[in-house]
């Protein structure tokens, strides 16, 4: 069956569009998200002008910052710095990847603790590894845990392997999963008998960017499958499943497109809204 992250990432933003509208009508504000943008890259545009897009349809205020590619650190970092002291904007996302000349470690220590709403700051990591609720949670692990809540999948004693240890997606994902009381096992590149530890998963999260990887006889019976890869080959947009043959075998799995990238987006909003009703003492 199908875990269909279109469909409850629209359900969930309904919901975000409703408290603002009750917000709005009390305060007379609303949550404002900053993106800045460096560079042309084609998908990280398709990426923020459906996140400016989304920010119109649910009634929050955005502020785009186009920068070019040959923008200095320094100068990304002063509209950082100008962001994070402006008190229209609750929340600032710089997309990524960014150009080589730019220290991405750098520019995610620069943006204010309460306006991280990508929640990549070492704190929310921290936070979010000791349980702690009051962390602002990566939208892409955080998605995924939406989906597993609203479909009602129980966690607590499973077993867990995730393929990837990125610090966007694998490492807060095991932390996630660890909290929730699952046995967690993190794979990379490096991992011996990836496919035996895949065949003894309960839930599997690939998250490695291989097109069409994980196959059908390295998954159990009944799995409950994520992919969150994105993969644009000339044959198409593929995750990081083979999902016409390992689809028939597991209880429930994400489609490319439709799964896991609309949930990504949706927690983006959500976290944004959260920061704002921590920002404004509303919570
Ligand atoms: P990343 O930073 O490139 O990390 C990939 C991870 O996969 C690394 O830990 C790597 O291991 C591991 N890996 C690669 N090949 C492997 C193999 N053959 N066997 C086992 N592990 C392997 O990628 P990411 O940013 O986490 O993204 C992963 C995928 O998810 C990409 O396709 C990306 O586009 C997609 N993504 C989707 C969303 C969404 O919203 N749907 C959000 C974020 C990312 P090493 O560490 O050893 O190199």
């Amino acid at each position: 069956m199908i875990l269909d992250g279109k469909k409850t990432s629209s359900q969930i933003k309904e919901e975000i569009k409703e408290e603002l509208k009750k917000i709005k009508e009390k305060i007379g504000k609303v949550p404002g998200l900053a993106i800045v943008l460096v560079g042309e890259n084609p998908a990280s545009k398709i990426y923020v002008n459906s996140k400016i897009k989304g920010c119109a349809e649910l009634g929050f205020e955005s502020f785009a910052h186009y920068l070019p590619e040959n923008v200095t650190e320094e100068d990304l970092l002063n509209v950082i710095r100008d962001l994070n002291a402006d008190e229209k904007v609750d929340g600032i996302l710089v997309q990524l990847p960014l150009p080589k000349h730019i220290d991405e470690k750098k520019v995610v220590e620069t943006i204010a603790f309460s306006k991280d709403v990508d929640g990549f700051k070492p704190e929310n990591m921290g936070l979010l590894f000791l349980g702690d609720k009051n962390s602002i949670k990566p939208c892409t692990p955080s998605g995924i845990v939406e989906l597993f809540k609203r479909y009602e999948l129980e966690v607590e004693g499973k077993d867990v392997v995730i393929i990837g240890r990125s610090n966007i997606v694998g490492k807060p994902m095991a932390g996630f999963f660890i909290n929730e009381g699952a046995t967690v096992t993190i794979c990379n590149s490096k991992t011996k008998n990836l496919a035996e530890k895949l065949k003894g998963a309960d839930i599997i999260v690939a998250a490695m960017g291989v097109a069409k990887f994980v196959k059908a006889d390295m998954v159990k019976d009944g799995a409950v499958i994520i992919d969150v890869g994105i993969n644009r080959t000339e044959e198409g947009l593929f995750g990081d499943v083979d999902f016409e043959n390992v689809a028939p075998k597991c209880s429930w799995i994400t489609p490319v497109p439709g799964g896991v990238g609309p949930m990504t987006v949706a927690m983006l909003f959500k976290n944004t809204l959260s920061a704002f009703k921590r920002n404004k003492k509303l919570v």
